[in-house]
């Protein structure tokens, strides 16, 4: 019994496939530039790599190198397509509508495209994915793990913007929430390593990776996130700029004159600690140049160890408490340095390191805490792709 996860990119594929029941991984590989010069595919197995360039000029072309590269008689992983049980995917917008994974109807799809205005980078290719898996695949169950799921359980008071409230009503205008199949799973992961009961727990999730999501999970349940009705607001990202003044908006508009299109890519493409630094959207230059003299990349990363130790200290007045805070994604799981600089500073809320298992903790579970601290932090490597393996199979 196979799994087949897709995660469809704006011009790639990834892909894992799992053992359902060992919830191994047998093969990952990914799809890039497709329709691009130099497309090509790479694929690891536990015994091998294979790396093919080739012309891949679209979705379809590239599901059928995916399947074919697993069939493959040396570097593949199963012999028939048949050993294929079901295929996860991950969709990004689920809107209100989808507050769990579900299993793939026509419904659905109708549904997955009338949420893509809301996420346009994502949702119509990850619709190109689903549909051209299901023409391949088509006597087998798709499931569908949106990212916005693990959020719906926010209340009103979390998730509403002081507007007009028809614009919710007719527009469905609101906080979302992304991050949330890692969220989902960190959360879980969590529960179980904290040996408590899970409506004991008062946690806070640091979902730190190119994108950023800090939110509120109560008795496992998420009551609050800082992305928003875009990914855009929260913690400044990697070439996000997080929370503005939407006035600002309107000054660049009216007073500086630049129109929506460079304000848009100034607030996703050009901001953040690529903007902040003039360096770099990753945090080990950024880390690298500060440690060199550079100011402004010192600046960065106090700017953004500040802006998510705010969160924290929201969040836990939000929930009346906290005991537990994670850390996760490519900075949360591998930078010590940052997780320092954010719990700095935090014994107020009972929030303590042990220097030691912080430097120690690099890309695996660990509890990084000190055992006087009365907060549990710890650092849990994501796995959403597992989280859409478990989700499927639980479907399927
Ligand atoms: P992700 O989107 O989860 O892959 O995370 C990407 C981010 O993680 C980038 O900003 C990387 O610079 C950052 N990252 C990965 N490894 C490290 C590390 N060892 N120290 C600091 N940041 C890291």
């Amino acid at each position: 019994m196979k799994i087949l996860v897709i995660n469809c990119g704006s011009s790639s594929i990834k892909y894992q496939l799992f053992d359902a029941k060992m919830k191994q991984v047998m093969a990952k590989g990914i799809v890039q530039k497709i329709g691009q010069d130099d497309s090509s595919l790479r694929q690891e197995t536990g015994q091998a790599t294979l790396q093919r360039e080739l012309p891949i000029l679209s979705y379809r072309d590239g599901f059928e190198l995916i399947l074919q590269s697993l069939l493959d008689k040396k570097h593949g992983v199963m012999k028939d397509l048949s050993e294929i049980t079901a295929v996860g995917h991950r969709a990004v917008h689920g809107g209100e509508k989808f507050f769990q994974s579900t299993i793939i109807t026509e419904e659905v799809i109708q549904k997955i495209e009338e949420y893509a205005p809301l996420a346009p980078l994502h949702n119509p290719v990850n619709l190109m994915g689903i549909r051209e898996a299901m023409r391949i695949l088509p006597d087998i169950t798709h499931v569908a793990v949106f990212d916005t799921a693990f959020h719906q359980t926010m209340p009103p008071k979390a998730y509403l913007y002081a507007l007009p409230y028809e614009y919710y009503e007719n527009n469905k205008i609101r906080r979302y929430g992304f991050h949330g199949t890692s969220g989902k799973y960190v959360s879980q992961r969590a529960v179980e390593l904290m040996k408590l009961p899970v409506e004991n727990l008062k946690m806070v999730v640091c979902h730190l990776g190119s994108g950023i999501t800090v939110s509120a999970v109560s008795g496992g349940k998420s009551v609050d996130a800082s992305s928003g009705f875009t990914p855009l607001p929260g913690v400044m990202m990697g070439t996000r700029s997080g929370d503005i003044d939407p006035g600002l908006i309107f000054y660049l508009n009216r007073q500086l004159g630049l129109s929506p299109e460079h304000i848009d890519s100034m607030l996703n493409r050009e901001g953040g600690l690529l903007g902040v630094s003039g360096v770099s959207n990753d945090m080990r230059q950024i880390i690298d140049n500060a440690e060199r003299g550079n100011k402004r990349c010192r600046l960065a990363m106090e700017m953004f160890t500040y802006q998510v130790k705010k969160y924290i200290g929201a969040y836990a007045a939000a929930m009346g408490g906290l005991n537990t805070l994670v850390f996760t994604a490519g900075i949360g799981e591998n930078s010590p340095l940052i997780r320092a600089m954010i719990c700095n500073k935090l014994e107020f809320l009972g929030i303590e390191l042990d220097e030691k298992m912080n430097n120690e903790a690099l890309d695996k579970e660990q509890f990084i805490s000190a055992a006087s601290s009365k907060v549990k932090v710890l650092v849990i490597p994501t796995n959403e792709e597992l989280m859409i393996a478990l989700d499927t199979l639980a479907l399927a």
